[in-house]
C-alpha cells in the first residue's frame, strides 16, 4: 500500500522477470557522492537480489576507482551523456539515480528512456511538475519507478506502523517528528536553491512528513509552517528550520521540525487515545530504537536499510508486483512540501486538495 491509501502503481510487464525470478538485478549508480560511496556501495553486499554493475559518473577519476574496487567492467561505465546508450547493455536493469536533487528527473528520464527500472533518492525532485515527468517517462518506457524511502523498509518503523494501523494502543491522536543534523560544507549543493529546491525540510524534514504520513495513514488536509534562521549568510537561499504542522481529515494532527543547525532532532512520538510509542533514534542507518507506553519493548533486528530497499525493488522488479513506494508517493511529498513553503511565506495556514 501507498503510505496512505490505495496503491496507485501500475506493475510493469516483464517477460525477463518472470523468467528466472532468482536472478540478480543488476543495479548502476548515477552520481558517486558521500551516500553512494558510504552507503549503498557497501549495501550490495547484504542485498540477495541486486548487484552493483555499472556506474554512471561525470569524474573519470572516480570511474577509474571505482571499476578497480567494485571490478566493474568498462563496457558498464557511463557519464551523464553516455548513458542514454545503455539500452543495449543487458548487465544492467536498475539505474539509481543519487546526485543532487534537481538532477533527478534529468537522470531518471535518460535512464528509462534507456529501457532502465528507476530508482531515484528522495526527495524526488524539486518541483511537482519535475516528479510528474519522471513519472510519466517511467510510464511511457513501461518501467519501474520507486523512491529511495529507506525508512520503509526498516522493521521498526515497520512495526510502528503496524501499532498504528492494528490501534494496538487505541486510534492515534498526535504525531510529533523531527529529523535535524548541523550541516557541514557551506558550500555544497544543498544550500544551493537551484540543486536542492529548498533546505532542511526538503532533505531531512521529508523524513518528519513521511512519519506523519504513515503513521496517521491519510494524508493532510492543512499545513501551517514557521521558519527560522540564524544564519543570514550560509542559508541565504534555503530553509534553515523549519517547524510544520499537518492536520489530517480524522482529526490527527503532527507537530513536525526539521534544521540544519541541530544535532538533536531524531526521533518521533506517536500519541495514541491509550498509550504512546515512537523511536528515538528514528531516521539513522543504523541503530534505530522503540519505546511504547506499556514498557513492551519494540524488539526489531536491525538491517541495512539501503539493502532492504533495493532488495524489495528487484522483487517488485522481478515478481511483477508494485512498489509501496513509487514516484506518486515521491510527488505527494514534494506537493505537501511546496504547500509548507508557501504557508512558511505567508504565515498563513494552506489548505492541500
Ligand atoms: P553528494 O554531494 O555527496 O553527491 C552528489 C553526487 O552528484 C556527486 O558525486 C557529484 O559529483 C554528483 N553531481 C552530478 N552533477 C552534479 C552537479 N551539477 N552539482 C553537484 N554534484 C553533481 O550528495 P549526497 O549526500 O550523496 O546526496 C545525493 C542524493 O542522495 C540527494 O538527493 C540526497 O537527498 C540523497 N540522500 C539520501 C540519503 C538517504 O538516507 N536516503 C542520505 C543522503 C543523501
Amino acid at each position: 500500500m501507498a503510505a496512505a491509501g490505495a496503491p496507485i502503481v501500475a506493475a510493469w510487464s516483464s517477460q525477463a522477470g518472470a523468467a528466472d525470478p532468482n536472478r540478480k538485478l543488476g543495479f548502476a549508480l548515477c552520481g558517486l557522492g558521500s551516500l553512494s560511496t558510504g552507503q549503498i556501495a557497501p549495501a550490495f553486499q547484504a542485498t540477495q537480489h541486486c548487484r552493483l554493475a555499472g556506474i554512471i559518473t561525470g569524474t573519470p577519476a572516480k570511474a577509474a576507482a571505482w571499476k578497480a574496487k567494485y571490478n566493474i567492467p568498462d563496457k558498464n561505465i557511463y557519464n551523464y551523456e553516455t548513458m542514454v546508450r545503455m539500452g543495449d547493455n543487458p548487465d544492467i536493469d536498475v539505474v539509481y539515480v543519487v546526485t543532487p536533487n534537481a538532477l533527478h528527473a534529468e537522470n531518471a528520464i535518460k535512464a528509462a528512456q534507456a529501457g532502465k527500472h528507476v530508482l531515484s533518492e528522495k526527495p524526488m525532485e524539486v518541483s511537482v511538475e519535475k516528479c510528474q515527468k519522471m513519472i510519466d517517462a517511467c510510464r511511457a518506457a513501461n518501467r519501474m519507478l520507486a523512491i529511495g524511502y529507506r525508512n520503509r523498509f526498516e522493521p521498526h518503523t515497520m512495526e510502528c506502523i503496524r501499532l498504528a494501523r492494528e490501534k494496538v494502543f487505541g486510534p492515534v491522536k498526535t504525531i510529533e517528528a523531527a529529523f535535524g543534523f548541523i550541516l557541514g560544507d557551506p558550500n555544497q549543493w544543498r544550500v544551493k536553491h537551484a540543486l536542492s529546491g529548498g533546505g532542511a525540510l526538503m532533505d531531512v524534514g521529508i523524513y518528519a512528513l513521511q512519519t506523519a504520513r504513515y503513521i496517521s495513514g491519510g494524508e493532510p488536509v492543512e499545513v501551517s509552517a514557521t521558519e527560522t534562521k540564524t544564519d543570514l549568510v550560509r542559508f541565504k537561499e534555503v530553509d534553515e528550520t523549519m517547524a510544520f504542522q499537518l492536520k489530517f481529515p480524522d482529526g490527527v494532527t503532527a507537530s513536525c521540525r526539521t534544521s540544519f543547525n541541530s544535532g538533536s532532532l531524531n526521533s518521533y512520538t506517536v500519541q495514541a487515545e491509550k498509550g504512546w510509542f515512537g523511536l528515538a533514534p528514528a531516521y539513522n542507518y543504523g541503530g534505530v530504537q522503540g519505546r511504547r507506553s506499556d514498557g513492551k519493548p519494540i524488539d526489531a533486528p536491525l538491517v541495512n536499510q539501503f539493502a532492504a530497499e533495493m532488495d524489495d525493488f528487484s522483487q517488485c522488479i522481478l515478481g511483477n508486483k508494485p512498489t509501496i513506494v513509487p514516484g506518486e508517493e515521491g510527488l505527494r511529498d514534494v506537493k505537501i512540501m511546496m504547500a509548507i513553503y508557501e504557508a512558511a511565506k505567508s504565515g498563513k495556514p494552506v489548505k492541500l486538495t
